[in-house]
C-alpha cells in the first residue's frame, strides 16, 4: 500500500514510525513531516491545511490511504476533499469534525442522547450570559464554541472574573470561534483520555492515557498542549472502560449515523471520572499529541489494518488490538519560553543517538540547520518515550535518556506520571 501521513507533530512522528513497521506498508510520503519523520519515509513539504495541494499529493502518489493527524486540516475539509477524489481517508469529514470543533454541537448531540456531560447552556449575548451566570456557583467554567488551539476554555474563581470572560469572548477575543460561547457546571474528579477508532458504523476501543496539561512540576504554571502522558492509566479500570463504551461510545456512534453524518477515524474522549463514573469533558477528533506517542509504543498489533478499516468499514471484523503489557511514558522537551513565547533556533545536541530498545526520541518542533545540526523550531520540541516493565522503570528510562541530551535551550517536567506513582 501506499500511504500518505498529513502532519510534522509528535503525534505524527509516532504514527509514521508505527505505519513504517507494517508489512503492509509499501510507501509512506509524509506531508509535511519533519527532521526525525525524514528517516522513515519520503517528506514532501506541503503545508497541513493546503487541502487541494494534499489531494493532489495523493493522486501523484496513488495513495491507497491518507492518515490525517491534526484537528486544523480535517477543519479546512481535507476528508471531504479526499472522499470527493475517492480516495480513503482516516478521518472524519467536516461535518462530523464538529464533534471537536464546536462545543455547543457537542453539549446538543449529547443532551439529545443521554450522553453523560456537565450541564450548561450556549449564549451569544452578554446580557443573558451574565443573568445565567448567577444561577451558578463558582468555579465558573466559560468555553469558545469553536477551535482556539487548546486556549478556549476559563475556569473563572469568581462571578466578576466570569464575567470579564464572557465579555472578552463575546467581545473577539478568539475571533468567530468565540462568536457563541458555552457555560457549564463545573465537574470534580480525575481526568483520562479514552481513544476509539470508528468506521462509521463501530466504534472500538484503541488505547488509553493521561496526560500533564501544565507546564512546570506539580501540575503548575500555564496550561499547555501536553507536557507528558503515560499508559495504561490506573484509573482506567475494565469497568471504567465498559461504562464509557456502552454509555458514550455507542451512543455516540449510533446517534451521529442515525443524524445523517457517520463519524470515522479516532474519537478521543476526555472524560472526568469521579467515582468511577465517567462524564464528557470534551471529543477531539484526532490523536491526543503526546497521547498518541504512547499508545504507539504500546501497540503490539500492525497499525495499518485498523487505519484502514476506520476509512473503509469492516472494524467489527477485526480482532481486538493487541497491547504490549508493558507501561509506556513520555516526556515532553520544550523550548524555554513555552507556551508563551518559546525561543526556537538553539541546537539540540545528543538526541539523535541510540538509547537502546525501550526508548524511542520522536521529533515535533525541530528543524536541519545547513550544518546538519538538530534545532528546535517550535514550542514542543522532542518527546522522550519509553516502554519499561513498570511505569517506574519506564518513566527512569526517559529521564536517563533525556539526561544525555544537551539542550539549555529546553526545559521539561521532572514529575511525569507522579498521580499514578
Ligand atoms: P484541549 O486543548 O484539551 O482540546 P479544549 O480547549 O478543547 O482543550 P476542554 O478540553 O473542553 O477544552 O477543556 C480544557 C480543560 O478544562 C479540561 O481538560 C479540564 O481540565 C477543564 N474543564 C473543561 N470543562 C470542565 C468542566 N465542566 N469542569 C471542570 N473542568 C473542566
Amino acid at each position: 500500500m501506499n500511504i500518505l501521513l498529513i502532519g510534522s507533530g509528535g503525534r505524527e512522528h509516532a504514527l509514521a514510525w508505527k505505519i513504517a513497521q507494517s508489512s503492509l506498508c509499501d510507501a509512506l510520503v509524509i506531508a509535511p513531516g519533519n527532521p526525525g519523520m525524514a528517516a522513515l519515509g519520503e517528506c514532501r513539504n506541503i503545508k497541513a491545511t493546503d487541502v487541494p495541494g494534499l489531494v493532489g499529493l495523493a493522486r501523484e502518489i496513488k495513495a491507497d490511504l491518507v492518515v490525517v493527524g491534526p484537528e486544523n486540516a480535517l477543519a479546512e475539509g481535507l476528508a471531504d476533499a479526499l472522499a470527493s477524489a475517492n480516495i480513503p481517508c482516516f478521518g472524519p469529514l467536516k461535518k462530523a469534525a464538529q464533534l471537536e470543533a464546536s462545543k455547543g454541537f457537542t453539549k446538543d448531540f449529547c443532551k439529545r442522547h443521554n450522553i453523560p456531560t456537565a450541564a450548561y447552556e450556549t449564549f451569544d449575548n452578554v446580557e443573558e450570559a451574565r443573568e445565567f451566570l448567577k444561577t451558578y456557583s463558582p468555579p465558573y467554567v466559560i468555553k469558545a464554541d469553536g477551535l482556539a488551539a487548546g486556549k478556549g476554555v476559563a475556569i473563572s474563581p469568581d462571578y466578576q472574573d466570569a464575567v470579564a470572560e464572557v465579555e472578552a469572548m463575546l467581545g473577539g477575543r478568539y475571533g468567530p470561534a468565540s462568536s457563541n460561547i458555552v457555560i457549564e457546571e463545573f465537574m470534580t474528579g480525575e481526568e483520562a483520555s479514552v481513544f476509539a477508532l470508528c468506521d462509521g458504523e463501530t466504534a472500538i476501543l484503541f488505547g488509553w492515557a493521561q496526560d500533564h496539561k501544565r507546564a512546570f512540576d506539580g501540575d503548575t504554571g500555564p496550561n499547555t498542549g501536553g507536557m507528558g502522558t503515560y499508559s495504561p492509566a490506573p484509573i482506567v479500570t475494565p469497568e471504567l472502560l465498559r461504562i464509557t463504551e456502552a454509555e458514550i461510545l455507542a451512543p455516540t456512534m449510533a446517534g451521529m449515523k442515525a443524524e445523517g453524518n457517520p463519524y470515522k477515524g479516532v474519537l478521543y474522549a476526555g472524560l472526568m471520572v469521579e467515582n468511577g463514573r465517567p462524564r464528557l469533558v470534551e471529543y477531539n477528533a484526532r490523536f491526543g499529541d503526546p497521547e498518541c506517542q504512547v499508545l504507539m509504543l504500546r501497540l503490539k498489533s500492525d497499525i495499518v489494518p485498523y487505519l484502514l478499516a476506520a476509512a473503509t468499514g469492516g472494524l467489527k471484523n477485526l480482532p481486538a488490538p493487541q497491547w504490549h503489557e508493558d507501561p509506556a511514558v513520555c516526556v515532553v522537551y520544550a523550548a524555554k519560553g513555552y507556551p508563551d513565547s518559546p525561543l526556537t533556533g538553539s541546537v539540540i545536541r545528543g538526541a539523535e543517538q541510540d538509547f537502546g530498545p525501550d526508548v524511542t526520541v520522536f521529533h515535533a518542533g525541530t528543524s536541519r540547520g545547513e550544518d546538519g545540526s538538530l534545532r528546535a523550531a517550535g514550542g514542543r520540541v522532542l518527546n522522550i518515550c519509553a516502554r519499561g516493565k513498570t511505569l517506574q522503570d519506564a518513566r527512569d528510562k526517559a529521564y536517563d535518556a533525556i539526561s544525555q541530551i544537551d539542550w539549555p535551550g529546553g526545559f521539561y517536567r521532572t514529575d511525569i506520571a507522579w498521580r499514578a506513582l
